[in-house]
């Protein structure tokens, strides 16, 4: 029989098939003769060994494609640091927020080493090209590669609060695994945001321009604010603010209340489930906000005490749904009275 197809093979020169057969051969048994039958193996049958010619090639092919179409073993990602947590001595669990592929968690191995080339890469807002191996538990992150890094926003105090709250924000409001385009965009161009304000501000303050509390936190402040109630749009908590969350007749322009568990603006007439009075100015600002592009709720100019009713109400919603308090709201409410 292998003489048979050697000679073929050699003869019209058709198909190499000699390192098939070999392959075949020892997989079926040691001598090569389990499978075949007699006139095969004395040559006298061309026409089987022909067919077995061709099955031994397709097999062989189909090997090989299977082999390349395996799933690969790494993938590339864009991400941005939400959060990172200490692991053994040296490693690092990252909280990662992807535009693909949503939150998850990663490992960056010896990324607490001074010599670690990942560490600048993977720090907390940075915004990285990651290169992940997939993992048993979690996916390892083997390279990185910074992309923006906020630097403005990292070199003032209070700036830099905010960029935290905004990935605490994300971290406990957003599912793992799920993918979340529009929260993503939606961080990143509040981090370039806020990232931008932080510059401007140090410029003024370069030219010894006197700027007042207003001045120093106003739009960013405004801007959190934004984010906070598109962010519970986006995941589906949109607060009431058209009509009462209680009888859901309209609300008319004047003083309103509000109560985050009854889901937003209640009316003069269900006063009894008020939890905080709601100016019609703060009332105002909500719906332009909820309804309006940033680049038009940036030309908004609260005062503080308007300020300080958007961020109360803002807070009741959040607590509402995380069932608990912010960690950065006691650092945020620090560098306020620094
Ligand atoms: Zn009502």
């Amino acid at each position: 029989m292998v003489e048979h197809l050697l000679a073929k093979e050699k003869v019209a020169g058709s198909i190499p098939v000699s390192r098939s057969l070999f392959l075949f051969n020892r997989a079926t048994s040691p001598s090569g003769k389990a499978r075949l039958c007699k006139s095969c193996t004395s040559g006298s049958n061309p026409l089987v060994a022909s067919l077995l010619d061709v099955i031994f090639v397709h097999v062989f092919f189909i090997a090989i494609r299977c082999f390349l179409m395996r799933s690969p073993h790494s993938y590339a990602t864009e991400a941005i640091v939400l959060k990172r947590t200490d692991l053994g001595e040296a490693d690092r669990i990252l909280t990662l927020f992807t535009p693909g592929k949503g939150k998850f968690h990663a490992v960056a191995k010896g990324t607490r080493r001074p010599i670690s080339k990942l560490a600048g890469h993977v720090d907390l807002l940075c915004r990285s090209q990651l290169q992940l191996a997939l993992g048993r538990n979690l996916d390892i992150v083997t390279q990185a590669e910074g992309r923006e890094n906020f630097m403005h926003l990292r070199s003032d105090l209070w700036h830099m609060t905010c960029g935290f709250y905004l990935a605490e924000l994300v971290d406990r409001f957003v599912e793992d695994q799920t993918q979340h385009y529009d929260i993503y965009t939606m961080l990143l161009e509040t981090l370039r945001y806020v990232d931008a304000d932080a510059g401007a501000l140090q410029q003024q303050r370069e030219k010894a321009t006197p700027l007042t509390p207003q001045q120093e936190e106003g739009h960013t402040r405004l801007r959190l604010r934004y984010f906070e109630l598109h962010l519970l749009m986006a995941i589906g908590y949109e607060p009431v603010l058209a009509n009462c969350a209680y009888c859901a007749s309209e609300i008319r322009p004047e003083e309103n209340g509000f109560k985050a568990a009854l889901g937003g603006v209640l009316c003069p007439q269900c006063s009894r489930h008020w939890e905080r009075r709601l100016s019609l100015d703060a009332l105002k600002a909500l719906r332009y906000m909820q309804r309006s592009k940033w680049s038009d709720v940036a030309r908004m100019r609260p005062d503080a005490r308007l300020h300080a009713e958007l961020e109360a109400v803002m807070y009741d919603l959040l607590r509402y749904h995380l069932e608990r308090d912010m960690k950065s709201w006691s650092f945020l409410e620090m560098m306020r009275n620094v």
